[in-house]
Formats: structure tokens, sequence, C-alpha cells
């Protein structure tokens, strides 16, 4: 049960005053459902501004308020072009007010013609004219004296900026903002009171406080090893459970395996991880290793040995894949694989109804399926297994751990669990994601792997990879054009997908298909099918291909907007090309203004296909700033710790975590409960729920 004391936190976003349906999508888009999100939805940067008489007196690139008075409105030429409102200053000069997006709908209302506003934002230049792009505020009142007057309350100092979404403002942000903090509640400490002096922190409550006000270094430091520590003590829980639980000790007696027909020799790497694993499965206590691969680097045949010493010790054994798509496509090979040994593989997915759904229940609860693949389905309530000997989980940073446990409780006993990642991970950061689970790496890829040819290439040499794309269709082989998707489902994003996929769709006819988050899962099936089988030569997708989709045949990857994604995640995508015999190709597109940073991290993946190197690289060269829990970086760690307090902080928060669990593993201590606090508080409660257990 969540304590009490967390209630006020834990009240819908609506309970605050002046949150009505209207606000309701915003922000639900910026996941702000809970008084607690709004009061930890700390601002993106501060702003100074500075109050200006006239545009002269400007500086391209600074911040500034203005009154301006609109002359014009010109609307956007396309679904992604720019809506510009032009506009005068009192000495004459003009500027524009510039809108993307859906924004632009509130242009007209908040800019009349004639009607002098009061402008806050960056002052850039658009070829010859002055423009602000998306403003901070506009607003009306204080007519009169130029500079002071109505406006002179936003050139201050420190405003903080809040990330939004389409409907919301920032002065509405901030007053909601506001009212969360009025409501925090006075938690006890849960840090330890050496660590918290060392580090001159604040309490908890002040420490949020802070953080809205100025970005605190000190405060913001004290949230994130909040996070840490909740992250760190819900896995050393695990831990401890999993130690206390039984298990069972599975040992294969080869038969099956040894009727594996492969078309290929076994890597070092591979022999190795199958030895590391069957060692574990060996052992009573239930294994809890991860296998970190590259992509390419064989784990599903290793995955497959894993789930044949299952079956040969008369057991169970499950894969779970993060998405539909690659449940069917791990279904289809593992059959394929397992075909001469006899072994019936079985696919269970949402999409499973009426009859053959009820059949495929049947075979696991009577043990008649051996081997099962699929989606989150596989651990709904209505699934029971007969005797659940081995989980796989694919792409373990996609799932929670929370998730990993509710599929491990299936089993009569604890089952060992595998999970497998193709995000490879900086050995700094090991840790922070995957607590202290044993690891096997496949740092050895297949023989005989093609380099993929690399470019960096101009977004507006745009017709030049049309017309490349043109000649590698023409030749026979296929190609993946990927679009920029940072936000999951992200409308302007979907929208600048749909318009690529019509222009190429204009030039190459119905060769080319696509799929994207928010097609419907039937037609982004069947589209992927069209693709996978030939019927179809060009794939646009968001980042939905990004993990496992195998499809020998394409040679070509256009990547748009390359400078949005992480290199993590460029790296996975990249890895969809080069699999088959042809050489392959992968054009980086990338707008004008990048940045010194953003050069190097493209020059890397032009230098270097080893998924480490650029793991470890890439780090280096963010530096801090950069959020570990963004879809970006394909990691769904930490939502407020970045990459620099991660590298800074852990290391005692993990310790801190470790000390508090050796001295009172059931946490019931007046720290221990402080410490129970901080778990719901973060959501990492199912570290608590163990307890109950233990
Ligand atoms: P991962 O899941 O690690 O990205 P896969 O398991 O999909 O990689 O393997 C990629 C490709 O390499 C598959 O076509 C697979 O059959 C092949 N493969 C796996 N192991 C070997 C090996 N030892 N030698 C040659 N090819 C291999
Ligand atoms: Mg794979």
């Amino acid at each position: 049960m969540r304590p009490e004391i967390l209630n006020p936190l834990f009240a819908e976003t609506r309970s605050l005053e002046g949150v009505g349906p209207k606000l309701a999508k915003p922000l639900e888009r910026l996941g702000l459902a809970r008084v607690k999100d709004v009061a930890y939805h700390l601002p993106e940067r501060f702003v100074s501004r500075r109050a200006i008489a006239d545009l002269d007196e400007g500086a391209e690139g600074e911040q500034v308020v203005v009154a301006l008075t609109p002359t014009e409105h010109r609307a956007a030429r396309s679904q992604r072009g720019p809506y510009r409102v032009l506009a005068q200053d009192a000495a004459g000069n003009i500027c524009a007010i510039t809108y993307f997006g859906r924004a632009s709908y509130a242009a007209k209302k908040l800019l009349p013609v004639g009607e002098r506003r009061w402008v806050a934002g960056r002052l850039d230049r658009y070829g010859d004219m002055l423009q602000i792009v998306h403003p901070d505020h506009v607003e009306g009142g204080g007519e009169g004296d130029g500079g002071d007057g109505g406006g002179a309350h936003l050139g201050r100092l420190n405003e903080p900026v809040y990330r939004l979404s389409e409907g919301l403002t920032q002065p509405r942000v901030a007053a909601l903002v506001d009212q969360a903090l009025a409501r925090l509640p006075d938690l006890p400490e849960w840090i330890e009171p050496g660590q918290l002096e060392r580090a001159g922190w604040p309490a908890w409550r002040e420490a949020l406080r802070l953080a809205h006000r100025n970005g605190d270094a000190a405060a913001r430091d004290r949230l994130a090893y909040d996070e840490l520590l909740a992250n760190s003590l819900a896995l050393l829980l695990v831990k401890a459970d999993s130690r206390r639980r039984k298990g069972q000790a599975l040992v294969g007696d080869g038969r099956l395996r040894a009727k594996l027909s492969l078309p290929f020799e076994m890597t070092g790497a591979q022999k190795r991880s199958i030895a590391e694993i069957e060692g574990d499965m060996a052992q009573e206590a239930p294994m809890l290793r991860l296998l970190q691969g590259d992509v390419g680097a064989g784990k599903t045949v290793v995955a497959l040995a894993a789930m044949l010493i299952a079956v040969e010790a008369g057991r169970q054994a499950a894969l779970l894949a993060p998405t539909e798509i690659l449940a069917r496509q791990h279904h289809e090979t593992l059959r394929r694989m397992a075909a001469s040994t006899g072994v019936e593989v079985a696919l269970l997915t949402g999409r499973a109804k009426g009859r053959e759904r009820e059949g495929l229940l049947m075979g696991l609860l009577d043990g008649s399926i051996d081997i099962v693949v699929g989606t989150h389905s596989l651990f709904q309530d209505s699934v029971a297994y007969r005797d659940l000997g081995l989980v796989v989980i694919d792409e373990q940073h996609r799932f929670g751990v929370a998730q990993r446990l509710a599929l491990a409780a299936k089993g009569r006993r604890a089952p060992h669990t595998l999970a497998m990642t193709a995000t490879p991970i900086p050995r700094s950061l090991t840790l922070a994601n995957y607590g202290e689970m044993d690891v096997s790496r496949l740092d050895e890829l297949p023989p005989g792997r093609q380099a993929i040819d690399t470019r960096v290439v101009a977004q507006e040499r745009m017709e030049d990879v049309v017309a490349g794309v043109a000649r590698h269709l023409a030749g026979g082989q296929q190609a993946y054009w990927v679009c920029p998707m940072v936000r999951e489902n992200d409308s302007d994003d979907i929208a600048a997908a749909e318009a690529r996929f019509a222009a190429l769709r204009e030039r190459f006819g119905d060769a080319v298909v696509m799929v994207h988050g928010q097609l419907a899962p039937e037609i982004k099936d069947a589209n992927m099918h069209r693709f996978a089988s030939g019927a179809a030569k060009l794939l646009v997708a968001t980042t939905v291909i990004e993990v496992g989709v195998d499809v020998p045949a394409a040679t070509l990857m256009v990547i748009e907007q390359a400078e949005r994604f992480g290199l993590a995640q460029l790296h996975q995508l990249r890895g969809r090309v080069g699999r088959g015999s042809e050489k392959s190709v992968c054009l980086l597109l990338r707008g004008n203004e990048l940045s010194e940073t953003g050069k190097k991290r493209l020059a890397l993946m032009r230098e270097t296909q080893d998924g480490f190197r650029i793991a470890e690289e890439d780090l280096e060269l963010r530096g801090g700033g950069e959020l570990l829990g963004t879809r970006q970086s394909g990691e769904a760690a930490f939502h407020l710790a970045d990459l620099d307090q991660v590298q800074r902080l852990l290391p005692a928060a993990h310790a801190d975590a470790r000390l508090l669990i050796d001295r009172d593993g059931g946490l019931t201590s007046a720290r221990g409960e402080a410490a129970r606090i901080l778990l719901y508080l973060f959501e990492r409660d199912w570290g608590v729920q163990l307890l109950r257990g233990g």
C-alpha cells in the first residue's frame, strides 16, 4: 500500500485549480497525469531577457521583450511550412513572428492585425528579416510608453522555461507548477545524513522548489540522486528476492541441441555465452543474466540453445518480444531453426482471438507447447503455464523490471531469466541499467560481415538522395527511409513522415510502403510483410523498425535529420542493413544548423561500426545535460538524472542503497520507512512488493 503521506502527490492533475477537460490532452502528452508529475516537470532552462524599445537595440540571438504591432498574417504554404506574422516596432522596423505546426492556429487570436502586443522570445534572423520563432509570451495591454509599461515584467531574470505541448503556454505551466509545489508534503529524509551534509544538499521539498525557481545545481543533484537511489534500492531488492526464491536446477542432456542443424558455425563468443547460461541454469538459484550483443551478433541462436536446454530438462520456455512485429519475426526464425529438433514453437500475441487463443492457452497449461514466443500477452493473468523453466526477454530495455517480475511469478518455481539487449551500454552505465545482473557479452560478430558505407549528406541535397534511391531500386534492391520521431507519436513528426511518404509515393508508386506507430496494427503488419517479402521495395518508417527487423535484401538506408537521433539509436537503425552479402550504404541526412558536437557525433558514425565504441564515445561527446530517460537514446532508465549525474552520483547512491539493504533488508527502521516512501515516489514500488513475500 502506498504510504498515505504521498496521497496529495498522487492526486490527479485534474484536481489542480483551473485544469478542465481542455487541458487534459496537452497534459497527457507531456506525461503530467498526477500532481507529482507536475512537481517533477523541471524547467528545461532559464532565460533572462531584456526589454527593448525597438528592434535595433536587440542583438541577434538575444532574449528580448519588445512591443510589436502585427501588420499582416502569412499562412503556411504547406503542412510543415512556417506561419508568419509580420509586425512592426515603434520605430517602424519589421520583424516576423513565426510558428510551426499546430501552434500556428493560436497565432490569429494572439496577434490580431493592428493591435500592439508584448512579445518575448529570442531574436533571430531569417534571411534579411528579423524574426522571433515561437515566442515564450505574447501579451496585450500597457499602451503608451515604449519599452516599459505592460511588458516590463517580462524583461526579467531567470524565468523558467518548461517543455510544452500544443495547447499549453509557459505561464499556464508555471501556474500549475506553483500549485503542485504548494501541495508538497514534508517527507522524511531517505538520504544518509552524512552524504547529505557532505554534498550540501537541501531537503527534498526545498530542492524541488529551488529547482523550479533557479535551477540550483545542488538541488538538481539531490533530486537526481533520489532517483538513482530509488533505482538501486529496487534493483538490489530484486536481487535479494531472487536469491531467496527457490528455482530449479535445469540440466539438459543435449539431445535436442544435437539435432540442431545450423547453416553456420557458432562464434567463440556464442559458444562461451551458451556455456555461461548452461552453467547458471544448472544452479538452483534462478539465473538473472543479461546477454549483451551488438546488432547482428547472433543473439537469437543463443536464446534458442538456452530454450532447448529447458525443454531437454522437461520444462517450458517463453520468449518475450517488445513488439508484435518482432514477436512474429522471432517466431518465424525460431521455428525454422528448431525444425530439425522436432520442437514446436508457438506464437501468442494480443491478436490471437477465440478458438486460436483458447488452443494456445490450453497448450501452455497442459504442457503440449514447449516453446512460446509472444508479446506482453504472455504474462496476462489469463495465461498459465504447466512448468515454465526459462524466460527470455528480447530487447530488455523496452521492458521495466516490474514486467519481468510479473512474468517470473508465473512459474511454479522462479524460472531462470535471460535478458537480451542490442543496446551497447557503456560499462559505467551497466550498473544503473541492469543492477547486478550477470552479463555475457557477444563481442565478436559472425565472420564475413561487410562494413556499411556510411555517409553524411546535407538535407538540402534531397533531390540527389532521391535520385540515388531510384538508381538503387532500379538495380533490384530494397531500401529503408527513416523519418525522425523523437517523442512517441509526436503529431508533427508523424505529419512530416506522412508528407515524405506521399512525396516518395508520387515518385515510386506502390513500391513504397509505410509503417509508423499510429497506423492500425493490421496495416502495419501488412506493410511490413509486403516489404519483407520483397513485394514492396522502399519502406518509409519511423523508429518502429529500430530493433530486430531482418530483411537481408535491403541494402540502403536513408535517415532524415540524423542529428536528432541518439547515436545508440542510429547504430541500431543502421544495423538493419548490411545483413546480406551485398555491400550496404547508409546515408545520414543532416540539417544546416549542426553544432560542433553534432558534427562530431555524425562523424563518429561514419568512422566506426563498433557499437560499444559508439556508446562510450557518445557518452564522452554529450557529456552532461542529456537525459538517459528519453526514447532518443533507446533507454528508459531515468527521467531526472542526466548522463553526467549518473556518472557522478550513481556510485555513491548504489553504495548507500547497498548499505541500507545490508543493515535493514526489510526496510523497517525509520530510514527504511523513508526509503519505502522514496520507492513509491519513483514508482519502483515493485521493489517493496517483494518484501512482503520475504
Ligand atoms: P541479433 O539478434 O544479435 O541482432 P541475429 O540473431 O538476428 O542477431 O543474427 C543475425 C544474423 O546472423 C542471422 O541471420 C543469423 O542467422 C546469423 N548468424 C548468427 N550466428 C551466426 C554465426 N555464428 N555465423 C554466421 N551467421 C550467424
Ligand atoms: Mg535480435
